[in-house]
């Protein structure tokens, strides 16, 4: 058992003591600092800047006016309303898939998952940066789990090769990111495509970072790359680019339906709330139409324009940045002097990136406007960056 004045004081002596802190989070891209200074949010995962939009906040209010303040019972029972199901609809539609299960976050989607498609007999094989959440639903799943280094085909084969000489009999289950949360960099998922179909193993992609920000209707890289049939599981969270919460999969209706009998984070955990499911609606609506098109030029541009600011002109667009700094301390310092200057972009540590690694992760989502990230990418040069 943990004795808690020795772990917090290690975590203190490694610069990983962390803490809550509230921060308003406002329209326009800005958050109120608990002192009351007004800065330039930069942490937020709200890409198309959604969570302060008025479909969404007036569908969260008629939501909750029409259907109660909270959905009462698990999915099973009495949860689900006739808004989940339209939510699950118009993602199945556009994923492209015969089905599609929401969940009440993008964790409890990544746990239930991959535990209800993998069992003790089967291998999931993972790209190494994976997100915390896949990793946890791969070692719930009671399968072996392997990794291969990050977005290298080679060693996706090789572990590949290994899981079918081990374990000829069992199914293998490939999971990767589309856009790496603390990198922004792409996978490549033809390639992975390619890959699984020579094993026969199936695939399940997490676009947490893709959905609503690539591709043309806005369903994330896969559809951007055109493999969208090629992906058995395209997962995704709706707390970043749709501005709420909550997570999805969208597959078969036969997967669909081992979900809805096996995945224990949706079968033993209360609906989301009905107000939520109307709220997320609204955002896929958005992210599909005209408006949603409109607002990723709008934070492309903005990315393309801190990318050449950077030094970097030309990288694949993601709105994710992430500005390396190596110590832990030294992150930290980093951030408090952006803070100073009116922007913020707390540092990120291990264990969310591998030690050495502790970076500064921007944002720039459609809330921001060229001004704001023009005066950022002059702050930012002057910043000292490790070659990571
Ligand atoms: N997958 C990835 C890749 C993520 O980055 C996150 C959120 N950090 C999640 C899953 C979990 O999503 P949620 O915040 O909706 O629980």
């Amino acid at each position: 058992m943990k004795i808690p004045e020795q772990f917090l004081s290690e975590l203190k002596s490694a610069g990983l003591l962390r803490s809550l802190r509230n921060v308003e989070c406002l329209p326009g891209g800005m958050a109120r600092m608990e002192d009351g200074r007004e800065v330039v949010n930069l942490a937020s995962n709200d890409y198309l800047g959604l969570a302060h939009h008025p479909a969404l906040v007036e569908a969260f209010a008629r939501g909750a006016r029409d259907g109660g303040a909270g959905a009462m019972a698990s999915r099973l029972v009495t949860g689900t309303r006739r808004v989940h199901s339209g939510l699950e609809e118009a993602l199945a539609e556009l994923k492209g898939t015969e089905a599609a299960v929401s969940f009440s976050s993008g964790y409890a989607t990544s746990v239930g998952v991959i535990a209800s498609i993998a069992d003790g007999n089967d291998t999931v094989v993972m790209d190494k940066l994976s997100h915390a959440s896949l990793i946890d639903g791969a070692r719930l799943s009671g399968a072996r789990l392997a990794t291969f280094l990050h977005n290298d085909m080679d060693s996706l084969r090789r572990k590949l090769e290994h899981a079918r000489r081990v374990n000829p009999a069992g199914g293998i289950l490939v999971v990767t990111e589309s856009v790496f949360s603390m990198d922004g960099d792409r996978a490549p998922l033809r390639e992975l495509v390619r890959l699984k179909d020579e094993f026969g193993a199936l695939l399940l992609v997490d676009e947490a970072h893709g959905f609503g920000v690539l591709g043309e209707h806005g369903a994330g890289l896969a559809e951007e790359l055109g493999v969208s049939s090629g992906v058995d599981f395209q997962m995704g969270t709706l707390s970043k680019a749709a501005g709420l919460s909550g997570g999805y999969v969208a597959c078969s209706r036969a997967w669909a339906d081992v979900m809805i009998n096996s995945a224990r984070s949706l079968i033993y955990s209360t609906a989301p709330p009905p107000a939520l499911a109307a709220a997320a609606l609204a955002a896929v609506r958005i992210i599909s139409g005209e408006e949603g098109k409109a607002l990723r030029r709008h934070v492309s541009a903005l990315a393309e324009a801190l990318s050449a600011a950077l030094g970097t002109p030309g990288r694949p667009v993601s709105s994710i940045f992430p500005v390396v700094i190596g110590e832990n301390e030294a992150a930290l310092s980093a951030a408090q002097r952006l803070l100073e200057q009116g922007f913020l972009a707390p540092a990120i540590r291990y264990p969310t990136v591998p030690r050495g690694t502790a970076r500064l992760r921007i944002t720039v989502t459609a809330a921001h406007q060229p001004e704001q990230i023009e005066a950022l990418g002059k702050r930012l040069a002057d910043l000292p960056r490790s070659a990571y």
